[in-house]
């Protein structure tokens, strides 16, 4: 039975039980806290928990779930990263009886397993599940052992260490691989831990207990069912196959990596192990970029980045260095793209994301694995169990290699990698990266100490510039290189720090306010404003007078710069869901920068924009700023944005009380900027540029609002320079251009003929030099033309008046000799050949060259021989003339 039949049964055996099917969850879960979806219940966590309503009682999904935990496991016969698992749901529903009666059912009519080789563990204390298994069921008690919270309990031991929540105990049903080998001696410790005899493939979860502090468990009054049937592993048992990888869910993969590397499975079984990993991690690749996970150094990104990069080393292992899993994808589309339509909607993306992933792997695969050799030789030369964390930090660093894949690396060589020297590594260098960023570092020696006294000092910075653009305020503190000061005057630079300011401080792209505060005896002018923890810095240059800590003051943004930073942080947004829908939901933001002046936007696709592209995603923005949509601001939890599907930033850091802006029905990104009101407020978007900054990532910059008026009258007005010097009014510069062509190519037409006049007259007047010589005409001669095209010309209308003879011209051009040879057709007959005789005469000024019999060119670098040359060319003909007649 075919993996995809199975996976059919399922849910038609359980829909014919009522329960609703529901589609698979994104392997990226809403839930900020788990990496990936691990299991078919993380979609339904907030039915479990009460906190929505389920559209039904009962759900059956078939559930792509990605489990890291598993990655040392995969190569053994039945563990996987990427994994399908079935299961079926009941919200508050039936409970253990009707669970236990549907598995028992599915596996037994429906699949047709053998009953006498079905073995069932449940919880130390759980007799209702036992009974129903025994006494329902019929199953012999001696194929139903009882384990401990450690292996049947839902989360893993939580009666003893919690989480508290909802709880329960498991049932897990497993298949005796091995039933000629009678009875275990000890049951429960060969169904726990002989997993090549006893293969679990489903586990039944008792959502029964609420539980709560100390350990407490209250009984939920709505009991839940959740199930988990691992697909891969019931497709091996029914197929018979030795492990999951040569069922048909995996052998195409395996049999498509055999002819790229031309190896052969179970032909060595370390070869064997790689190859399965390989299709392993080719697979939950794949699934991974379809569902928007991009490689990169953090969270999901590394978990993409080293199954890619492990795979790249196992095929290293079986001997093939090529680019090889952008070449599997397609096969995996084929085997699965049926029930996952987005593996063959996205292929082109997810080949171009692996093939650049495995390039630039690959650039520094081979030094970086023969500098972990070194290292691995080094240390134990030296007798030292383990590598050093800075050489596993310069494997990371330089060369790309995950710390994960060093230890591997490292342990099949039998060392150990020191994780902590790594890690303490990588601070060092986040330290010195923030260092190295402009911030404060000059004003507080590069300290958080001193900001910490600050903010104990004079507190938190109210931000007032939501709402106005103007405050009045009280000066709390005043630096100037570094140091608190009471007072600051004219020409003085410094930092104003204040209870509460209108001016936004750079943050999220949006760039730093400027404007003016002003005081009683003095004012100063902002030029940036920057903000460190909750205190925000003005930096600001005294104009007039004096300003000193404790004045009262008047604070005020630049509004017109201010307004423009509005529009274009709104054109942004609209612009980031414009890119969404036109480009497909792979776009994400990796950076940008919202200046007065244009906006900036940078965003993760994999090949230039096409102007139709461009053209699309400017009217879409353009619509929206038209439909007058109003922007709304609102504080939410991070929760509740997540679940409206607000954009985050990926990668960024976002505390539990966000703001979002919400576009109704646009856009709703988490955001902390400033922003219009209505979208109409921006006036009219225009992309000015679209180019790339690094693989894969493309940047736009656009301008909105007057900055467009700008940029049309800077285009108008080069069209009427363009008209000015073309002498005609701008709405005639087509057709002027059109004429100045043509009369270009009447002139170029009347040249070539004057041209062609004056060669046929130098070859009227070279025909009437040409010697005699033993029955043909030869001509060595200088031409006025220097350039080939027209010494060939000329060398054909010599040869035309002449009739059987020999060409020789020579120029002069650019400081070069140029010589040209023909020879007619009854010559090279007779032995004559141009290309050895302008071979040779080149080499008198210093060249080389040849070609045809009849015809061929040649150049010398030194022109002052071009006479000698000629007269070397007379005297060969004359030789070859005499051999041919004597
Ligand atoms: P195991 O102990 O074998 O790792 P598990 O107890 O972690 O399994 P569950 O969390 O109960 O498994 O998941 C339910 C089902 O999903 C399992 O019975 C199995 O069929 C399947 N499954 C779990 N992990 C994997 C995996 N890494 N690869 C393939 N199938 C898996
Ligand atoms: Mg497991």
């Amino acid at each position: 039975m075919l993996g995809s039949e199975i996976r059919r049964k399922y849910i038609e055996f359980f829909q014919s039980k009522d329960h609703l099917h529901l589609p698979s969850d994104s392997l990226v879960p809403d839930d900020p806290s788990l990496l990936f979806t691990s299991a078919g219940m993380v979609q339904f966590k907030p039915y479990f928990t009460g906190a929505a309503q389920p559209p039904h009682p009962r759900a059956v999904t078939a559930q792509k779930c990605l489990r890291t935990d598993d990655i040392d496991e995969v190569g053994d016969a039945v563990h996987h990263t990427f994994f399908e698992m079935m299961g079926n749901f009941s919200f508050g529903d039936y409970f253990k009886r009707e669970a236990i009666h549907f598995a028992w059912e599915f596996l037994t009519e429906w699949l047709k397993l053998p009953r006498e080789h079905i073995w069932t563990s449940v919880y130390l204390d759980d007799d209702e599940a036992a009974e129903v298994w025994e006494k329902e069921i019929g199953l012999s008690p001696s194929r139903i052992v009882r384990l401990g919270e450690d292996k049947n309990y839902w989360p893993a031991n939580a009666p003893s260490k919690g989480p508290n929540g909802p709880c329960g105990p498991c049932n897990e049903i497993f298949l005796d691989m091995r039933p000629e080998l009678g009875t275990p001696a000890d049951p429960a410790h060969a169904i726990a831990y002989d997993s090549n005899r006893f293969v679990e493939i489903w586990n039944l979860v008792f959502m029964q207990y609420l539980r709560g502090d100390g350990g407490t468990l209250t009984p939920l009054p709505k009991k839940n069912i959740d199930t988990g049937l691992g697909l891969e592993r019931t497709a091996a048992i029914l197929q018979g196959t030795p492990t999951n990888y040569e069922s048909d869910l995996f052998l195409p993969l395996i049999q498509a990596m055999e002819r790229l590397a031309g190896v052969r499975y179970g032909s060595d079984e370390t070869a064997d192990a790689s190859l399965r990993t390989i299709a392993d991690h080719a697979r939950a690749a794949v699934f991974c970029i379809a569902d928007g996970v991009m490689p990169s150094n953090v969270k999901r990104g590394y978990v993409l980045r080293r199954m890619i990069r492990r795979a790249v080393i196992k095929a290293r292992r079986i001997g093939y260095e090529g680019i090889f899993l952008r070449d599997l994808a397609p096969t995996v589309a084929e085997m699965m793209g049926g029930w996952y339509p987005e593996l063959k909607d996205r292929m082109t993306f997810v080949q171009t994301v692996l093939e650049s992933e495995e390039q630039k792997f690959d650039r520094t695969l081979s030094t970086g694995l023969s500098r972990l050799d070194e290292e691995i030789r080094a240390a134990k030369s030296a007798g030292v169990p383990r590598l050093s964390g800075e050489a596993a930090f310069v494997l990371y660093d330089t060369y790309g290699f995950p710390f994960e894949l060093t230890e591997e690396l490292a342990r099949a060589e039998g060392l150990e990698v020191d994780r902590e020297g790594f890690e303490s590594c990588m601070e060092e260098q986040r330290r010195r990266a923030q260092q190295g960023s402009r911030m404060f570092a000059d004003v507080f020696g590069g300290t958080g100490e001193s900001i910490a006294e600050l903010q104990q000092t004079v507190g938190a910075t109210a931000f007032a510039g939501y709402e106005a653009l103007r405050a009045e305020a009280r000066i709390q503190a005043i630096l100037r290189d570094g140091q608190l000061v009471d007072a600051a005057e004219e020409g003085d630079e410094v930092q104003l720090v204040l209870d509460v300011t209108p001016f936004y401080a750079e943050a999220g792209g949006q760039v730093g306010d400027t404007g003016r505060i002003t005081g009683r005896s003095g004012s100063a002018a902002v030029r940036d404003t920057r903000k460190r923890a909750d205190i925000w810095f003005h930096d600001a240059v005294v104009e007039a007078g004096e300003l000193r800590t404790g004045d009262t003051v008047t604070a005020e943004v630049d509004g017109e710069r201010r307004w423009a930073i509005m529009r274009n942080h709104t054109a942004t947004h609209l612009l980031h869901a414009a890119l969404r829908k036109v480009l497909g939901d792979h776009v994400a933001q990796s950076g940008s920068l919202v200046a007065p002046d244009r906006l900036r936007f940078d965003f993760s696709h994999f090949q230039a924009m096409t102007p139709d592209e461009i053209r699309a995603v400017e009217d879409e923005v353009n619509r929206r700023i038209l439909e007058d949509h109003p922007v709304q601001p609102e504080h939410t939890t991070l929760d509740e944005a997540r679940r409206k599907g607000a954009m985050a930033l990926f990668g960024e850091k976002y505390g539990t009380e966000v703001r979002t802006i919400a576009i109704p029905g646009v856009s709703l990104e988490l955001c902390g900027g400033t922003h219009i009101s209505r979208t109409s407020q921006i006036g009219l978007m225009k992309i000015v540029s679209e180019g790339s900054v690094a693989a894969g990532i493309r940047r736009i910059e656009a301008i909105t609002g007057a900055a467009v008026l700008a940029h049309l009258r800077g285009l108008e007005q080069r069209l009427e320079e363009v008209a000015h010097r073309l002498q005609v009014p701008a709405a005639d510069i087509l057709p002027a251009i059109e004429r100045l062509q043509q009369s270009l190519r009447e002139h170029q037409q009347a040249l070539e003929q004057i041209r062609d006049r004056s060669s046929a007259d130098e070859a009227e007047e070279m025909a009437r030099l040409a010697e005699d010589v033993d029955g043909f005409k030869a001509v060595c001669s200088r031409t006025s033309s220097t350039d080939a095209d027209g010494m060939s010309r000329l060398a054909d209308m010599l040869a035309d008046r002449l009739g059987p003879s020999v060409v020789l011209l020579g120029s002069e051009s650019g400081g070069k000799a140029l010589f040209v040879a023909k020879v007619s057709a009854d010559l090279v007959a007779r032995g004559l050949h141009a290309g050895e005789l302008v071979k040779a005469v080149a080499a008198e000024a210093g060249g080389g060259g040849g070609g045809r019999p009849e015809f061929a060119k040649a150049g010398g670098k030194d022109p002052s021989r071009l006479d000698a040359a000629l007269e070397k060319g007379r005297a060969l003909i004359r030789e070859a003339a005499g051999r041919r007649s004597g």
